[in-house]
């Protein structure tokens, strides 16, 4: 399901254009939206009608396809394709780099009398077999048993993937999994979470006496916070180019201090940027819909309009790669790492989730008077008893080497996970858990105190923009996902953990004599053993941390420690039960993400080891013997020179510290790198490298500020941060 695209507003968006231009975009844009995407529409008009409607029952009842149906879709596909320049097809899939992988295959077929003709089979398009050697399996598949099968995930369509050489290329959203059918990738738990929780949505729902709805699936809106800096600054920074961030950097004279890059008006060329970013993706069906101006100075976010959770994973992934492309074009480089700049606000991944029946209804909606609103008491209930419970796993899901950086550290939610949901709802479920009657605040209007203002109705929560699992109104907001990664880890627990509460609500009512009395009784107890979980107060400062503590709620500091909470008996159990993973896979993911994390932390050392060698440490150097010399020369003459003198000493000592700092790294990334098993690895390098890496940065940092501009080597905060 991919929900429709208000084209209206696009217009009004885009004011700097003359009416004429305005006009052209919004009738192109209903035109170019979609138009590479084999989506339903084109389905309807290119299938034979019993050929659409068997495939219709595979996409929406996941009934079985048989070879003949997906022969003819095969075909249909591939003109369709070929008409709008294709040459290749490619399956598309989601190893666990957390990004994507694609090899392309020509259409073509060598006929006996020297010529080619095109072709695209059923069983083609429904499997591939990619060489899976190289991609990190975590010891699921050995190198040698290199098979690995791409299996078509018809319900995320297929679409067009153009780029600027020319290259049309047919691409075909597939799960990867191993010869023995472990999943290999993000997404096929991902989708065995979506049934999960799907099913027992569903056992609520009827229990609760619905008859109508088919089926539930989890909508997703991820918020994509990015960077954009010019290129010719980063082609001189080796950590943006190696590590994806900033390892060393003075700060600049300002900061985000102002508040005036947020919402601030948009650059033209940023602006340039954005419009050929929503063109490029409207074409592939990416819903792009809000665009703005982010907190930190050069640092902005697009929104699109939630989709089904696997094709919002799958566009977020297009969202990525789409704006590192787009970038590029314009000379900048868009940088979607967690913390590219230190000082300033980091990026992250805002995970708009709820649930969605096929006949319309927000399981998450909670109507005009939400205390008497069953149903959805019921699931928000499942909610704070999910969520409480699993609060480990969800930090699980959201943590890689950047989060680290982020997380906890006074910007972004901190590393304890708790729920807020606003006055109203709070007193609801407080009165519910005494078992006292509750009573809603009904509609209200806010008072502007002007009166050619409109009257506008109050929302009935107030926004909290500090905590990391927040109710917004008909959805939650899962905020601590990471900037660069993939939204299906995050997503895989989230699902999962809700339908185990769901399936304990549903197994409950099942039982009960009076449905109503034991609704009752679920809220109750929700609110009691979990209510601790529910937190609206500000998740930033240090009293909530204290309070946290003495609510026994997990502060978990880095993804070391995070990752761990996927190791456990408990985890297995909760993903084997619901089929989402295996021991094995789960297992898998665990040394996989470790081994990243160590990767990642190695590649960070030996950036900084090679930029204060090559760079830092020569241009010091230099300076301090310019000094030297200026010194002597001054002392010749007998002028006075105890101002360079001081200068030099400070330079001097420094420099002295840097270089012992750059051995001790050196040697301690050698010592980590030398440790065989993944967890004490990762452990050294966190325990190790960090603060070593951290020491050393924060001596080149003093000497960037002694020293001249114009001799240190790379561009500066102020440099990136401000000139575009
Ligand atoms: P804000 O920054 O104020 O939180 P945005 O407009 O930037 O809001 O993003 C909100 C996101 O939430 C959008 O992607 C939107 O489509 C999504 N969203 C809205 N309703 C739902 C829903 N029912 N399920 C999932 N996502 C939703
Ligand atoms: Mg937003």
């Amino acid at each position: 399901m991919l929900l429709s695209q208000e084209t209206g507003t696009v217009a009004r968006s885009n004011q700097d254009h003359s009416m004429k231009d305005r006009s052209k975009i919004a009738f192109n844009l209903t035109k170019i939206f979609g138009s590479n995407v084999f989506n339903d529409r084109t389905m309807k008009e290119r299938l034979p009608k019993d050929t659409y409607k068997a495939l219709k029952e595979t996409i929406e009842k996941g009934a079985p396809l048989t070879l003949e149906v997906a022969n003819v879709v095969a075909n249909a596909m591939k003109d369709w394709a070929i008409e709008r320049g294709a040459t290749h097809y490619t399956h598309w899939f989601q190893p666990l780099t957390g990004r994507t992988a694609e090899k392309h295959d020509s259409f073509i077929s060598p006929t006996v009398d020297g010529g080619v003709v095109m072709e695209f089979s059923g069983r083609q398009l429904i499997q591939g077999e990619p060489d899976a050697s190289s991609f990190p399996s975590g010891g699921l598949r050995a190198a040698f048993e290199a098979r690995g099968y791409t299996a078509w995930d018809c319900t995320s369509p297929a679409f067009l993937k153009e780029d600027a050489a020319g290259n049309v290329t047919l691409t075909i959203p597939t799960a990867f999994c191993s010869y023995t059918g472990e999943a290999l990738d993000k997404k096929t738990p991902l989708l065995r979470s979506m049934d999960a929780v799907s099913k027992q949505a569903m056992r609520v729902l009827r229990v609760l006496g619905n008859q109508t709805t088919q089926h539930v699936t989890p909508t997703m809106g991820p918020e994509q916070e990015y960077f954009l800096i010019d290129k010719k600054y980063y082609d001189q920074r080796i950590d943006l180019i190696t590590a994806g961030r900033t390892l060393f950097g003075a700060q600049a004279p300002k900061g985000q201090e102002l508040e005036d890059q947020y919402f601030g008006a948009i650059k033209d060329r940023i602006s340039a940027f954005m419009k050929d970013l929503d063109i490029e993706l409207w074409k592939m069906g990416v819903s792009s819909k809000t665009k703005h101006n982010e907190v930190a100075p050069a640092q902005y976010e697009m929104a699109p309009v939630f989709a089904t959770v696997n094709i919002a994973a799958d566009h977020n992934q297009l969202v990525m790669e789409t704006m590192q492309k787009v970038a590029l074009r314009h000379h900048l480089v868009c940088l979607l790492h967690e913390k590219p700049f230190a000082g300033v606000n980091g990026s992250g991944k805002h995970n708009n989730w709820s649930l969605a029946t096929d006949d319309g209804l927000n399981l998450l909606e909670p109507g005009k008077t939400p205390h008497d609103n069953e149903q959805f008491l019921v699931f928000l209930s499942a909610l704070l008893t999910a969520v409480d419970r699993h609060a480990d796993k969800l930090r699980a899901g959201a943590a890689n080497t950047g989060n680290d950086l982020r997380l906890g550290a006074n910007e972004a939610p901190p590393a304890v996970v708790s729920i807020f949901l606003g006055e109203e709802l709070t007193d609801i479920l407080v009165a519910l858990g005494k078992g006292k009657a509750a009573s809603s605040k009904g509609q209200h209007f806010l008072q502007i105190g002007v009166d050619s203002l409109p009257r506008l109705p109050k929302d009935n929560t107030d926004r909290n923009r500090t905590s990391p699992f927040a109710f917004t109104g008909n959805k939650f907001e899962f905020r601590m996902v990471p900037s660069s990664a993939s939204i299906s880890g995050a997503n895989t627990v989230l699902n999962t953990i809700v339908a185990e509460a769901l399936d304990e609500t549903a197994t409950r009512l099942e039982k009960a004599k009076n449905i109503h009395k034991e609704t009752t009784a679920i809220v109750k107890e929700a609110v009691n053993q979990h209510g601790r979980i529910i937190y609206n107060g500000n998740n930033y400062t240090d009293e909530w941390l204290k309070e946290a503590k003495k609510r026994d709620l997990p502060n978990i500091r880095s993804t070391v420690e995070a990752l761990a909470a996927m190791a456990t008996p408990a985890a297995e159990k909760l993903f084997e039960k619901y089929k989402v993973l295996t021991k094995e896979e789960l297992q898998s993911r665990y040394e996989v993400y470790l081994e990243k994390y160590a990767k990642d932390i190695n590649i960070e050392a030996r950036a900084s080891v090679d930029m204060v060698k090559k760079l830092y440490l020569p241009a010091v150097i230099q300076y301090t013997s310019e000094l030297a010399s200026a010194i002597a020369r001054l002392r010749s003459v007998g002028a006075p020179s105890s101002v360079q003198k001081a200068l030099l000493g400070k330079i001097s000592s420094l420099l002295d510290s840097a270089s012992n700092k750059l051995d001790a790294l050196e040697a301690l990334a050698q010592k980590a790198q030398n440790i065989r098993e993944a967890c004490p690895g990762a452990k050294a390098f966190r325990d190790k490298v960090v603060p070593a890496m951290n020491g050393l940065r924060s001596d080149i940092d003093a000497l960037e500020s002694l020293l001249p501009a114009s001799l240190w080597p790379v561009p500066s905060y102020a440099d990136m941060l401000f000139k575009l």
